[in-house]
């Protein structure tokens, strides 16, 4: 199903009534990793909604290497997620970490995510098959392009087609970049499936000053979108603060992106 010989054209994944994945706009998803408080999220929100950034992320189920990280604010969270998204007409993606949290996250978000430790989650890919709401599906740590797919196909196959692939960089030998971005597989990804696809430069690289370089590499490679984290501190971010970017950063990395959209 998700094969670009089954649907011979692009498909689109509508997240909101102006937002839409996979169209001729470029999709600029932005927020802080976690979601820590309703004045950090108004403070994120306001900035970037003047800016060409068309939805909001923030995690509130948080998969946390450590146990004893803290672990995100559940319900309490998706309650900030959906005030700011009422208020600023913006879309909200946030991540859904098991099947029994699909029914409060989809009754607060646009999007939902699943982040790379659950992409072969197989019961809970099979689950959002009906949760009647757009997946972000992020790529595994250390998957193939085949096995991300075919994650992709156990969401399609279960009846939601409304899915959109996320490169966020897989494992390798060398530490200094967090991850290593395949953006080969965004190429490739974009010619063999009808899916739309976006990246996360923020994962990929895992340090500020290189989220903007490979964030514009993205767009020159394909992408139809991107999903960065930034906070209005970034050093005192609770989670993956040596990877976000000032608001004021944020915006600039987003305008420096339209010419190389308009290049591709
Ligand atoms: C995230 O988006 O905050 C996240 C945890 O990403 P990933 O699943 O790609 O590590
Ligand atoms: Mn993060």
């Amino acid at each position: 199903l998700a094969a670009q010989s089954h649907l011979n054209h692009q498909t689109i994944v509508k997240i909101s009534k102006k937002v839409a994945f996979g169209s001729e706009e470029l999709v600029i998803i932005g927020g802080p990793c976690t979601v820590e408080s309703l004045e950090q999220m108004e403070i994120v929100a306001q900035m970037l909604s003047t800016a060409s950034v068309q939805g909001l992320r923030g995690g509130v189920y948080k998969p946390r290497t450590s146990p004893y990280a803290f672990q995100g604010m559940g319900e309490e969270g998706l309650e900030i997620l959906a005030r700011i998204r009422s208020h600023y007409l913006m879309p909200v993606v946030t991540e859904v970490m098991s099947i029994s949290q699909i029914e409060v996250v989809a009754a607060h978000a646009d999007m939902l995510q699943v982040g790379s430790r659950n992409m072969q989650n197989f019961d809970l890919l099979k689950a959002l098959g009906q949760a009647g709401k757009p997946i972000l599906l992020k790529r595994g740590l250390a998957a193939t392009i085949e096995e991300f797919v075919m994650a992709a196909e156990y969401i399609l196959s279960h009846g939601n087609a409304d899915v959109v692939l996320c490169e966020r960089g897989i494992r390798s030998f060398d530490d200094y970049t967090r991850n290593v971005l395949d953006l080969g597989a965004v190429a490739a990804l974009k010619q063999i499936t009808h899916l739309p696809v976006i990246v996360d430069p923020s994962h990929a690289v895992g340090k500020r000053e290189l989220v903007a370089p490979v964030a514009r590499a993205a767009i020159a490679c394909g992408a139809d979108g991107l999903i960065i984290e930034c906070h209005p501190e970034p050093e005192k971010s609770v989670s993956d603060a040596r990877q976000a970017l000032s608001l004021e950063d944020m915006v600039h990395l987003v305008d420096s992106l339209k010419p190389v959209a308009t290049a591709v």
